[in-house]
């Protein structure tokens, strides 16, 4: 694994090659720098990916220090993608539709921020599945900052039809009626029904995934080894496609495949969303191909 620089650390980075990194607080074990270096390598582009711990209440700083560096771009995790919007200099378009920023260019200490998750994830989808998000009835478990990044791309993308689900409802109504005025869907796509909030319970989870064609877990139910499946298996059945965002395996993967359902995980939004960052960096098209082989070489070491 390489180092972690910290705001303490970073002025001793070798100035001499263009830098790249990943913030985030903890982000000791990101899987970005892997898949990033082997991207700028196999392009041939001179370039050195790392991490960098920075606390919340360092970030100011940080994106100071970074500014001033030959940082010419980074991307950030959590905790930061939201406030690090209000940091840069110009949201770029994915961002100011999708609200947080985990993409930054540094083109001589201007910063722009850009939102790669929504679209990653989408593209993600079409690869693993060879699903158009259009065509798709969505149920999303979870409304932080991923859940909302995925509801919010699968309504710019005009999925046929969207349920919420969150732990803590009011924040799933306040997704669902957001993304419903965002996008004007009532007068833009007529006939689409409105995103719809409905509580976790196990008899409604049951009915409702009778009448979707892909589910996606955004909660962090599953980083722990010893979690539950976020869905019982017997709720699960084959007509389904399941998306878990954590890209490690989980129950939930289990519970999928038991039912017969066909189902992925997030290491593919992961690629996705770090193929577009690259190419906003670069302006090259992103060797996803070196990437991926890179990714999971990581993964694999980081579950030994
Ligand atoms: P947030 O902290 O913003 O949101 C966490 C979500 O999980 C909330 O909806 C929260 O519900 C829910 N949750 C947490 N614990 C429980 C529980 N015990 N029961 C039910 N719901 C729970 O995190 P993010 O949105 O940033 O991340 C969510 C997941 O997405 C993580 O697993 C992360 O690994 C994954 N992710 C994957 C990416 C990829 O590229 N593959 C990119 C980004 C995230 P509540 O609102 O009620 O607290």
């Amino acid at each position: 694994m390489s180092e972690v620089y910290t705001l303490q650390s970073i002025p001793d980075l070798d100035r001499s090659t263009p830098l790249y990194g990943v913030i985030g607080y903890p982000v000791a074990h990101s899987l970005s720098p892997a898949m990033q270096q082997a991207a700028f390598d196999s392009c041939d582009l001179p370039a050195r990916y790392v991490r960098l711990e920075i606390e919340p209440d360092e970030l100011r700083e940080g994106i100071q220090q970074l500014r001033q560096m030959p940082f010419a771009g980074w991307n950030c995790t959590i905790p930061h993608k939201l406030e690090l919007a209000h940091l840069v200099d110009n949201l770029g378009e994915s961002a100011q539709i999708l609200g947080g920023v985990n993409t930054v260019l540094n083109r001589q200490g201007a910063l722009t921020g850009f939102n790669t998750d929504g679209l990653g994830w989408a593209n993600a989808i079409r690869d693993d599945f060879g699903l158009e998000i259009r065509d798709l009835r969505i149920l999303i478990l979870g409304a932080g900052g991923a859940g909302q990044a995925i509801a919010t791309q699968a309504a710019f993308e005009n999925c046929k039809n969207l349920v919420l689900v969150n732990r803590t409802p009011r924040k799933a109504e306040e997704l669902a009626e957001s993304i419903w005025t965002q996008f004007q869907v009532e007068s833009r796509h007529p006939g689409r029904p409105r995103p719809e909030a409905v509580e976790w319970d196990p008899d409604l989870l049951e009915e409702k995934l009778r009448h979707v064609d892909l589910v996606v877990n955004a909660t962090s139910i599953g980083l722990k080894q010893d979690d539950p499946s976020v869905l019982p298996a017997e709720i699960l059945h084959p007509g389904l496609h399941v998306y878990d965002t954590i890209y490690k395996p989980t129950r939930l993967m289990k519970a999928a495949r038991t039912a017969g359902a066909r189902c992925s995980n997030g290491l593919s939004m992961l690629l996705h969303q770090g193929a577009l960052s690259f190419e906003i960096w670069t302006g090259n098209k992103a060797p996803l191909q070196e990437m991926k082989t890179a990714l999971l070489h990581a993964a694999n070491s980081q579950n030994q």
